[in-house]
């Protein structure tokens, strides 16, 4: 099974006035937004504490002058949130009560009460507030906004920070959070110089996986890039010597790919389960990266070092997000790459790789004059219509530049320019990219042709002619092929750093 695609978000601006604002959320209330008629200047700063147990956070906000508006959490965690409280400037903490959210023009998006935040004067406003952490858990069960993993709780701050509804363009925050005596927090929010937890408001709706509770933690520098792992309770046969060998030899993998970190930092989630393999992998960025695996109680070192997954997902981890339409482009970029990496470093051989993509891409193809890549949601159409169009740029790359420039070159130079998974691009700033870091517009012509219609592809022709033929469940080379040297070069470039 292929993974799920990180998880994407549209952020609207914001009005500097709330008479001025319109926003996707407001229309009939005074909206919320967050900048003052000067524009941001200090941070929205949350401070932390986390009960023994994961079983509550405290919460406190300190917000800047010039801030308004309604405050909401994931709407599935709200009703977990409890005792909000205002300060304006140095008075008491009053209480604030629920209000009706204003309406969405999204019917789909689920919607619950907010928060109201008056107008905070120059002084700023306090917000406090408590999280029931383990009730959420276990009511909502989901990784993605709270879940219980014996003794350990995994939520996102999507979950239990209370962020404006009105996102502003720039607002940045801080986040400092106490652990439970003997307890530990991970987070895959990126830290700043001086090491505190910091973003941008806009990241938060989304924002990467953390988790509070008995964890066992390990941090590794792979290249400059500092990884931590957190290991949730339970069983494994692998001590953790053993599971951070393998995740240095994947991050390794992906770094020496890049020639450089793919993010400043990441951090991997074991979720020790039955059995034996990984199960279900997510990456998740905003602000940040984060990867979850569910890693079978049983498994040894021999098969995970032997495995696609953890690559899969820490590629994931050097490319922008993207609006949800283009998750093919991510989707397809790891399914595409992830087999050659391990091929170019001997785990699995060329033609192991090959017949990997060759016997799956057909499930990629659609109708010619159907619909373009872009919007897809079928598991074929997203992660191997994506493959393909990876195949057909590097080949075209390769070949309208006599050999010079590749994929390689374009997925290097989006990492070159900060495009990892803790920002988020428009797809045109990674055609341009592409196009610009290998001097053809490949990207830009592909994606015209197979994400906005769907011109016809002969992928048979293509294999012939890189001389890559079934023969019996594996495929044989053909060296005599016209595109033969392309196919040497795809599975046996020398990977830079
Ligand atoms: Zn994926």
């Amino acid at each position: 099974m292929r993974r799920a695609a990180p998880a994407l978000l549209i952020v609207a601006a914001c009005g500097a006035t709330p008479i001025a604002a319109t926003t996707a959320k407001s229309t009939t209330i005074a909206p919320a937004a967050i900048a003052s008629p000067s524009g941001p200047t200090m941070p929205w700063r949350y401070d932390v504490v986390a009960s023994a147990r994961a079983i509550e956070l405290a919460v406190q906000i300190a917000i800047p002058a010039g801030s308004w508006g309604d405050l909401e959490v994931d709407p599935r965690a709200e009703p977990f949130v409890q005792k909000v409280e205002v300060a304006i400037g140095d008075g008491a903490f009053q209480p604030i009560t629920r209000a009706e959210a204003p309406p969405s023009d999204d019917a789909d998006e689920p919607t619950a009460p907010v928060f109201r935040l008056p107008p905070c004067p120059a002084a700023g406003c306090r917000v406090r507030y408590r999280f029931a952490l383990e009730k959420a858990a276990l009511a909502v069960d989901a990784d993605g906004v709270a879940a219980e993993h014996d003794g350990a709780v995994i939520a996102p701050p999507s979950a239990w920070l209370l962020r404006p509804i009105c996102l502003p363009d720039e607002q940045a925050f801080r986040l400092h959070v106490t652990e439970a005596p003997g307890e530990r927090f991970a987070t895959g929010l990126f830290r700043g110089p001086d090491h505190e937890i910091t973003g941008d408001l806009s990241d938060l709706p989304k924002a990467p996986f953390t988790a509070f509770g008995a964890l066992r933690l390990r941090t590794i520098d792979v290249g400059g890039e500092s990884i931590q792992i957190a290991t949730l309770p339970g069983d494994l046969d692998l001590p953790d010597d053993g599971l951070a060998a393998w995740i240095q030899g994947a991050a390794r993998l992906v770094h020496d790919y890049y020639g450089r970190p793919p993010a400043p930092s990441a951090l991997v989630l074991l979720v020790p389960t039955s059995g034996r393999g990984i199960g279900y992998g997510r990456t998740l960025g905003n602000g940040g990266a984060s990867v979850i695996l569910p890693l079978g109680e049983h498994s040894t070192a021999a098969e995970l070092g032997r495995g696609w997954e953890l690559t899969h997902e820490l590629l994931h981890t050097a490319f922008p997000l993207l609006d949800r339409q283009h998750a093919w482009l991510a989707e397809g970029l790891a399914t595409y790459v992830e087999p050659l990496l391990r091929a170019r470093k001997g785990i699995i051989s060329p033609e192991e790789a090959l017949s990997h993509l060759y016997r799956r891409m057909p499930f990629g193809l659609a109708a010619p004059g159907g619909p373009g890549l872009d919007g897809a949601t079928s598991w074929g159409r997203v992660y191997w219509g994506g493959a393909i169009f990876c195949l057909l740029a590097d080949v075209a790359i390769r070949e309208r530049t006599g050999g010079k420039k590749s994929l390689d070159d374009a997925l290097r130079a989006i990492v070159a320019e900060g495009g990892n998974v803790g920002a988020r691009w428009p797809v045109s700033r990674v055609l341009a990219v592409a196009d610009a870091a290998t001097g053809v517009p490949v990207f830009s012509e592909l994606y015209a042709a197979q994400a906005a219609r769907c011109e016809a592809i002969d992928l048979a022709a293509m294999w012939r002619s890189l001389g890559v033929s079934p023969d019996g469940l594996a495929v044989r080379f053909d060296e005599s092929a016209p595109r033969a040297w392309i196919r040497r070069a795809i599975v046996a470039t020398a990977t830079k750093g």
